[in-house]
């Protein structure tokens, strides 16, 4: 018998660096208009950030994710390397 492993991610973007009301761009993840931004600043809708995020963790993704319980300058940090 076969395991299913079922992943959910759901990320917390209630805080108002998430959401840009003037500004619709295409999301970085399928390219549809949106005006969620991710940690960086970046469209992205939450449920593409959720599931890039569910992806990574399971190991088949190629996420471009941060922390963001990490302060930023350790992120530039992590991105550097
Ligand atoms: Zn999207």
């Amino acid at each position: 018998m076969a395991a299913l492993l079922v992943v959910r991610v759901h990320l917390d973007w209630t805080a108002p660096g998430h959401y840009d009301r003037d500004r619709s761009l295409p999301c970085r993840v399928c390219d549809t208009a949106t005006k969620m931004r991710d940690a960086q600043g970046t469209a992205c809708h939450q449920s593409c950030a959720e599931d890039e995020i569910a992806r990574e963790l399971l190991g088949t993704g190629r996420a471009r994710i941060a922390d963001e319980r990490v302060p930023v300058p350790a992120q530039t940090l992590e991105v550097a390397r």
